[in-house]
C-alpha cells in the first residue's frame, strides 16, 4: 500500500465547510490569514465564558487563573522554535510590531551614523519599512541582498556586502510573494562571523514546517498568530535573552516597569520589560491552543503535506498556456504565485471568487518584489494544511475559465 503524504484535517476548520453561491469555499490565502480550527475557537468562547479576567495584576482567583493560562502560551512557544528559555519569548500584536520592537529597541540603540543594515531583495514591508524609519534615526545605511530570476538569493553578493560595519541582517525564513525559503542558518553564519545580529521574519515559515530557533542561529525571530490557525491581535518577538537584557523598553506604560516615580523609572526584565499596558489576552490563550493544534497535526507532516501540493500545483498551474509563475525557487514554501497573460491579476481573483476561490491579488506588500520581477502585482494561491488536490483542480478549473472569456 502506497503511503499518501496528505492529511485529512479540512473538517476541523468550520468556516472551510461554507458554501458560496451552493459552491464549496476553496480557500487558497492562507499566506495572508490562516483559517482557525474548532479547537481555538471553542477554547476562546469558553474562555471568556467562564475564566475572563485582567492578567498579572488582580490577587482575586480569577485573575490568577487567567494569568496561568495566559502565560502558559509562553511555554509552548518556546518548546515551539526551542528557545533556550521561556523569557526569551516576548507576546506583541503580531509579527509587525514584533519587528518595530526590533527596529525601535534594539536598531535604534546599536546603530550608529555609516552603519548598516542588511535586508533583501525580497522582503515583506513590515520588513523594510521599521529600518528605513530607524535609518532616518540614526544614519545608518541599508544594504540589499539581490535574488535571481527564480527568486533565490545571491549568498556570493551577500558575502560581498559583509563589513564590520554591518550591524544587522533582517531576512524572511520564507518571502510571502514567491515561497523562497531562504537559507537562513547560512545566512545567520555569516552574519555572526561578521560581527551582526540575525533577525528572521517567520511569518511564512512558522505554521509550515520544524523551527529550531537555536539551530537556525537566529538572534531575533518574529512571527503572527494569525498566520498560525491562532486569533489576531497576537504576535511573538523571539529575541536571545543576553540581547534582550540589554535593550531599552520599546513602548511605556503598565506591567513594564518595577517603580515609577515622576524623576526615575526602572523597568523589569525581560520580557515584560516590552509588554507594556493590558495584552491581548485571550487572542494569547488561543494561540497557545493553535500551537498545540500545530503539534498534534505535526509540522513535519504539515510539510510534507503541502510539498505534495505544491508540486501538484506547478505541474498543474504551468501546464495552463498563458500562466506564469513568478517564484520558482528550488526550495520553495507552498505559495504559487502568477501572471496570466492579458488579464490583470485583480481581475483574475474577482472572477475566481465567483467560483467561490479565493486567491490574493495585488503586490502582497512587497513592492520591491514586484518591482524586482517587472510587475505590479500577481495573482496568489497560497496553501495551508487543509487544503486539498481538488482545492487546486478548482483553481486550474477556474483559470481555464477565465482564460477561455479573455482568449478566443
Ligand atoms: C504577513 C507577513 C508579515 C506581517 O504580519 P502581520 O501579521 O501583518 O503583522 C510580515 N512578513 C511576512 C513575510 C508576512 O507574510
Amino acid at each position: 500500500m502506497s503511503k499518501s503524504p496528505y492529511l485529512d484535517i479540512k473538517k476541523d476548520f468550520p468556516v472551510l465547510n461554507r458554501e458560496f453561491d451552493g459552491k464549496p469555499l476553496v480557500y487558497l490565502d492562507t499566506a495572508a490569514t490562516s483559517q482557525k480550527p474548532t479547537v481555538v475557537i471553542d477554547a476562546m468562547d469558553h474562555f471568556y465564558r467562564e475564566s475572563y479576567g485582567t492578567v498579572r495584576r488582580g490577587v482575586y482567583r480569577l485573575s490568577e487563573k487567567a494569568t496561568q493560562a495566559y502565560e502558559s502560551t509562553r511555554h509552548k512557544v518556546a518548546k515551539l522554535i526551542n528557545a533556550s528559555s521561556d523569557r526569551e519569548i516576548i507576546y506583541t500584536r503580531g509579527c509587525t510590531e514584533s519587528l518595530n520592537l526590533v527596529a525601535y529597541s534594539y536598531g535604534r540603540s546599536v546603530l550608529k551614523s555609516g552603519d548598516e543594515i542588511i535586508l533583501s531583495q525580497i522582503e515583506h514591508h513590515a520588513n523594510i519599512v521599521p529600518w528605513q524609519i530607524v535609518r532616518e534615526m540614526t544614519g545608518a545605511v541599508i544594504k540589499i541582498i539581490p535574488c535571481n530570476d527564480r527568486g533565490e538569493l545571491f549568498l556570493e553578493e551577500y558575502r560581498k556586502l559583509l563589513s564590520p560595519r554591518a550591524k544587522i541582517v533582517a531576512v524572511n525564513h520564507v518571502s510571502n510573494a514567491l515561497g523562497t525559503i531562504n537559507p537562513i542558518k547560512e545566512i545567520a553564519k555569516l552574519a555572526h562571523e561578521a560581527g551582526a545580529v540575525m533577525v528572521v521574519d517567520g511569518a511564512q515559515s512558522i505554521s509550515h514546517m520544524t523551527v529550531d530557533v537555536q539551530d537556525l542561529g537566529a538572534d531575533f525571530y518574529a512571527f503572527s498568530s494569525h498566520k498560525m490557525f491562532g486569533p489576531t491581535g497576537a504576535g511573538i518577538l523571539y529575541g536571545r535573552y543576553d540581547l534582550l537584557e540589554k535593550m531599552p523598553p520599546f513602548q511605556g506604560g503598565g506591567d513594564m516597569i518595577r517603580q515609577v516615580t515622576f524623576e526615575k523609572t526602572t523597568y523589569q526584565d525581560p520580557p515584560h520589560r516590552f509588554e507594556a499596558g493590558t495584552p491581548s489576552i485571550v487572542e494569547v490563550l488561543g494561540l497557545g491552543v493553535a500551537v498545540d493544534y500545530l503539534q498534534s497535526v505535526g509540522l513535519d507532516k504539515i510539510a510534507g503535506h503541502e510539498h505534495a501540493l505544491l508540486e501538484y500545483g506547478t505541474k498543474l498551474l504551468s501546464g495552463i498556456p498563458g500562466v506564469r509563475l513568478i517564484g520558482t525557487a528550488e526550495h520553495k514554501g507552498a505559495i504559487l504565485g502568477f501572471e496570466l497573460d492579458g488579464v490583470h491579476p485583480h481581475d483574475i481573483g474577482t472572477l475566481l471568487d465567483m467560483d467561490g476561490i479565493a486567491i490574493r491579488a495585488g503586490h502582497h506588500c512587497a513592492q520591491p518584489t514586484m518591482q524586482r520581477f517587472g510587475v505590479p502585482a500577481t495573482a496568489r494561491a497560497s496553501l495551508g494544511p487543509y487544503n486539498t488536490e481538488a482545492d487546486l483542480d478548482a483553481l486550474a478549473a477556474g483559470i481555464q475559465k477565465i482564460r477561455g472569456m479573455f482568449h478566443h
